[in-house]
């Protein structure tokens, strides 16, 4: 099974997609790699969903990418006198650390390291930024603020602190239990919420060491003003914006999604386009026009992947909405404008030999109009680096391991398959043109851009190129 796209697609797993049955079709009408939402699921739902996509990998045998999103530092407001309290616009608040359920005069913020760091004029944004309050004073364990936008507030609702860094930890105690599940039962990527600074990514790091990738969610300002750190520490990006919408002025979210993903692109990090892409579909078995053109942009931009949260994994069409997103994918793809400009964000090679192997198999292929490039990659970095040449012909990541297949499965136009390693020379381009004919890349007569490393199975070591020919009647390869 192949797909007709390069941009890939990251479906959030919930309600909606429990059953295997349901995974599989979501699979099947396009989704790559599945997100699983930690803020909303428990241990005993983590392992089902692992277990189920890793099934279903087995059975239809290709490698499929699943990333566990930790919650991470999310302040919240605590619980509301009978649940819910109207707060009047221009009324005046205390928040403190006094639990009592909160009502129009006080509200409880759980959070006493956030006391330190509020300061008169600064803004609280309570329930994804539809109640704003404007601080007036502060001492240590209190604040006073104005209600500048009020409205009904409801229990526990999260509470966003634009402008500044919070000295909170990048991992709660409940993420530290997640990630270790999470990595126990095998997952390929790690998704760190409210990024603020590379030492959060650092910290991260050390406790995954490389048992998954990591991926930070861009989602505060104060990540965006150290994003070249964050994205040198980091495996991969995703413009959250939901996040990123509330923390700063909506109508800036558009050139910020410009910025990460050409941090991501230059650097050869993938980048995942998150949040509202088809939201509608929530509710409704078509999306909007603007909603279409969204997710149109993130393919002209050249990002790695774009994502659907409630849309796939509460909503009442999760199978439609991974449709849909690959249909708007493989059009634009296919639009006369799409080369033109993916070609004008290409970077240029790094001084290093993989690179200049992978730049040089982007041009081969182009000029000969090979069927596909095909790369033997073993940690899986040339791979990536394969997909940030962003070439116009399919390219085929072949490795040994299966983890490395499965992370691969997230970067743009990489088809990852999984086989032993090539045993020499010849094998090398025999098994990639196999591979490549089996898969319905190539056909016999088509010729083929090969790179590997010798000596074979080094890592790291991709320093030779060969163009192929897939023979009249390659031969059934079953591996
Ligand atoms: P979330 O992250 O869905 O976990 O909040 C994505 C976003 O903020 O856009
Ligand atoms: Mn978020």
């Amino acid at each position: 099974m192949r797909r007709r796209r390069n941009v890939k697609i990251l479906a959030t797993l919930g309600p909606a997609s429990r059953d295997a049955a349901t995974i599989r079709r979501l699979f099947e009408a396009g989704a790559d790699v599945f997100r699983i939402n930690m803020s909303h699921t428990d241990h005993a739902a983590l392992s089902h969903y692992v277990s189920t996509i890793r099934e279903i990998e087995n059975e239809l045998d290709r490698p499929i990418g699943i990333l566990a999103d930790l919650q991470g530092p999310k302040l919240r407001i605590g619980a509301m006198a009978g649940g819910g309290v109207d707060l009047e616009t221009g009324s005046v608040v205390r928040i403190d650390l006094d639990p009592a359920p909160g009502n129009a005069q006080h509200l409880y913020l759980p959070h006493k390291e956030i006391f330190a760091v509020l300061k008169p004029g600064g803004q609280l944004l309570i329930d994804d930024g539809r109640l704003r309050l404007r601080v007036e004073s502060v001492n240590g364990e209190s604040a006073t603020a104005r209600v500048e936008f009020g409205g009904r507030l409801t229990d526990r609702k999260g509470v966003n602190v634009p402008d500044v860094v919070l000295p909170i930890a990048a991992l709660s105690t409940k993420d530290r239990a997640d990630l270790d599940r999470a990595l126990e039962l095998g997952v390929d990527w790690i998704a760190l919420s409210f990024v603020q600074r590379p030492e959060d990514v650092a910290e991260a790091r050390k406790i995954v060491a490389g048992r998954a990738g990591i991926l930070s969610k861009i989602e505060k300002p104060a990540a965006l003003d150290r994003l070249a750190e964050i994205t040198e520490l980091s495996d991969a990006l995703m413009v959250a914006r939901g996040d990123l919408g509330v923390e700063l002025p909506i109508e800036q979210v558009p050139g910020r999604q410009k910025q990460i993903t050409r941090a991501g692109r230059a650097a050869g990090k993938p980048v995942v386009v998150a949040t509202q892409m088809l939201e509608s579909m929530i509710t409704s078995p078509l999306p909007t026009r603007a909603e279409v053109s969204d997710v149109a942009t993130a393919v002209f931009d050249g990002a790695d992947a774009v994502m659907l949260s409630a849309e796939s994994a509460s909503g009442k069409y999760p199978v439609e909405a991974v449709e849909m997103m690959d249909r708007i994918a493989r059009s634009i793809e296919g639009d006369s404008h799409y080369r033109t400009m993916i070609e004008a964000q290409r970077p240029e090679p790094e001084a290093t030999t993989p690179d200049a192997i992978t730049a040089a198999s982007r041009q081969v292929a182009q000029t000969i109009r090979a069927a596909a490039i095909v790369c033997w990659t073993g940690s899986g970095s040339t791979g990536i680096r394969a997909s940030r040449e962003r070439p116009g012909v399919p390219i085929i990541a072949l490795t040994p391991v299966v983890r490395t297949g499965r992370r691969l499965a997230l970067a743009w136009g990489l088809h990852c398959v999984v086989t032993e390693d090539a045993q020499s020379f010849e094998d090398m381009s025999e098994r990639a043109c196999q591979i490549a004919y089996r898969e319905g890349f190539a056909a016999p007569g088509q010729r083929i851009v090969v790179t590997a490393g010798v000596p074979l199975g080094t890592p790291g070591a991709t320093n030779l190129l060969r163009v192929a020919f897939v023979g009249r009647k390659p031969p059934p390869y079953a591996g």
